[in-house]
């Protein structure tokens, strides 16, 4: 299997943005999940070092089980803090756009990213970008957007760069976006990455207790109701269903990240090639996400059916309705793509 290579024209690039201002905005994608946070803290850190002043802003709240990495707890929070995350946007003399493809993934920061001259620098692993960033890092080959963070720092230089913090917040993302290294994951500089990112001192075990083993009495027993109850698999078409409503979402005092990685469990099943979880977040507001092995496109279902996007095995969008209805368009999904799931 091929190595990732980044083009050294765009390293130049970044570097000339980073020499020629003091004060950046590290940016994320809405629901901000390991990756996010893992890449744009290692990032912030990064340019730290270097002497500048680097915010990171993101759309809306994150896991609890991400709070420990480098100064996680300054993370500016758009849809708490409005006033402020505008003043930091404005202060910018450059954007980094990191972990997602189009500004529509940052909800309603989108307007003001977009208003402003400040120089866009892109780095992602997502198909297809828009054509709104000035630099462009989009490798979808990445297993995340936290490895490309770590290539792009390495070339970036100096060696010294790569501490201790910065290694444990790139291999947070690096974990997260590939289940701890269990999809997305099949080359063999992934191996060597982490192998430097060791080499600066970080416990890779203990990262993932401080993720994967931190959560809640409540996430244990929503777990436990949405399998027995909740879970409809669909053997004919090899697919799966979770569906959890807004009452349900309540009762389990559900909190942001208690959902994480449900969706993928029901993959677990033989047989099962395909899962979508659908949640309502508001009443009417239905969160969806598609997880899928091999060539089954999550991404193509979720633009079609649910307005989003993402990547071929793990995509989301929503649904504005009833979840009867949200079931609806499930099931017309597995309609619709029959011959594919069941080939
Ligand atoms: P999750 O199911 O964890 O929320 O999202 C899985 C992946 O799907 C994310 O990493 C992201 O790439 C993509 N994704 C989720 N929601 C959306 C959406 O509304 N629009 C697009 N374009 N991608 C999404
Ligand atoms: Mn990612």
């Amino acid at each position: 299997m091929f190595d990732l290579k980044i083009d050294t024209e765009k390293i130049d690039a970044i570097r000339e943005i980073i020499a020629k201002g003091d004060n950046f905005a590290v940016l994320v994608h809405t629901n901000p999940d390991g990756d996010a946070i893992g890449s744009s803290t290692a990032l912030a850190h990064y340019l730290r070092k270097m002497g500048k002043v680097a915010n990171v802003i993101v759309p809306n709240a994150f896991p609890d089980f991400l709070m420990w990495l480098p100064s996680a707890s300054e993370i500016a929070v758009y849809d708490s803090d409005k006033e402020r995350c505008d003043a930091l946007l404005k202060d910018a003399d450059a954007i980094f756009c990191l972990d997602f493809n189009s500004l529509s993934r940052i909800d309603a920061m989108a307007d003001v990213v977009a208003s402003l001259d400040a120089r866009r620098v892109l780095i992602d692993h997502h198909l297809n970008p828009d054509d709104c960033f000035d630099v462009k890092v989009s490798e979808t080959k990445a297993c995340s957007t936290a490895e490309l963070v770590y290539r792009v720092v390495e070339m970036l230089g100096p060696a010294e760069a790569l501490d201790v913090a910065f290694a444990e917040a790139v291999y947070t993302g690096m974990m997260t976006d590939t289940g701890n290294f269990a999809y997305a994951s099949n080359r063999k500089d992934i191996y060597q990455i982490i192998a430097n990112l060791m080499q600066t001192g970080i416990d890779k075990d203990i990262i993932y207790r401080r993720v994967f083993y931190n959560y809640s009495v409540n996430r244990m027993k929503l777990l436990g109701f949405a399998m027995y109850d909740k879970l409809k698999v669909y053997p004919s078409s090899n697919a799966a269903l979770l569906t959890l409503t807004y009452k349900e979402m309540r009762r389990f005092c559900v909190a942001k990240g208690d959902t994480e990685g449900l969706v993928n469990m029901p993959l677990q099943i033989k047989g099962v090639r395909f899962s979508c979880m659908m949640r309502e977040e508001l009443p009417g507001k239905i969160n969806v996400s598609l997880r899928s092995v091999d060539d089954f496109p999550c991404n193509k279902v979720a633009a079609e059916f649910f307005g989003g996007g993402g990547h071929l095995n793990a995509s989301g969008g929503e649904v504005y309705g009833t979840m009867e209805y949200a079931v609806e368009r499930f099931k017309a999904v597995l309609a619709k793509y029959k011959e594919e799931l069941t080939r």
